[in-house]
């Protein structure tokens, strides 16, 4: 698999390309040979044939996942950002993770635990896994995800495996009791919910299970414009992504 670069114009418009061989990436002002990209390299300058300069980057996570091929919606990378630190996830450590969708959360979760660390992540819709291990896989060249076809409440879960539980999915509350099973005691489920109705099921199906919801939170993010002399927040926002809500895990006694 070859490396992944992220193309920048004069207007801040960013492309995804992986060069190829006799490869051309075609932009509206015009195309470039995939081997001056790799000839520019990170860091450097192309022109298309009609001379728009484009600048050629190693793509960031954020600036990857943003720009990704998608099945489904992926975490927003602010969020998913917000649920490693919600998580405590650090080197090493095991995380479950369902749906993985089109893999955007799982990479932030790979990263955070790292080559000694481990992510078993469940995916109920096998064209959502493909895109996902592909997506994964030409980012994130290390083997420490497990990508699992299935249902969350189907899966055999080891009991108080894993150091946390990021859940990204419709209905959390289906899944809540086994994820809070596979849970290591003291530990952090994290669930990414877009809507309050989802939010409300997911606090009752939470009652009797040993989970103590710790936070319920939105990540705001402002972006400001800033040509000097002028400066301002944008006009244009991400508004609305998701709330989150963090829940750690009694010990059973
Ligand atoms: N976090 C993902 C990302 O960053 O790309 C996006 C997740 S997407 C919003 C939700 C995914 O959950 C869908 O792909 C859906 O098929 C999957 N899903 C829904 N219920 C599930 C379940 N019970 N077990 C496993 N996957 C499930």
């Amino acid at each position: 698999m070859s490396e992944v670069f992220l193309l920048k114009d004069g207007k801040g418009r960013a492309f995804l390309v992986r060069p190829r061989l006799g490869g051309v990436f075609h932009h509206h002002r015009g195309t470039v040979p995939h081997e001056a990209i790799l000839e520019a390299g990170p860091g450097g300058v192309v022109r298309t044939h009609l001379g728009e300069p484009l600048s050629v980057h190693r793509p960031t996570l954020e600036e990857y996942v943003l720009h990704m091929r998608r099945s489904a919606t992926p975490t927003y990378p602010k969020d998913a950002s917000a649920m490693v630190a919600l998580l405590d996830l650090a080197p090493g450590m095991r995380v479950l993770e369902a749906g993985t969708g089109s893999g955007g959360l799982t990479l932030f979760l790979a990263r955070a635990v790292g080559r000694e660390g481990l992510v078993d992540t469940y995916e109920k819709r096998p064209h959502h896994l493909k895109q996902a291990v592909e997506n994964v896989r030409a980012f994130w060249p290390v083997d420490n995800v497990r990508f699992h076809e299935g249902g969350l409440e189907e899966a055999e879960l080891p009991q108080e495996a894993y150091h946390g539980v990021a859940l990204d999915l419709m209905e959390p509350w289906k899944v809540l009791e086994k994820a809070a099973s596979a849970l290591m005691p003291d530990r952090f489920l994290v669930a990414y919910l877009p809507n309050v109705t989802q939010v409300l099921e997911t606090l009752r199906a939470a009652e009797g299970l040993p989970l103590r919801l710790e936070r319920m939170l939105e990540v705001a993010w402002r972006e400001w414009e800033v040509r000097l002399p002028v400066a301002h927040p944008r006009f244009q926002q991400v508004g609305h992504t998701a709330f989150l809500l963090a829940f750690r895990k009694w010990k059973a006694s």
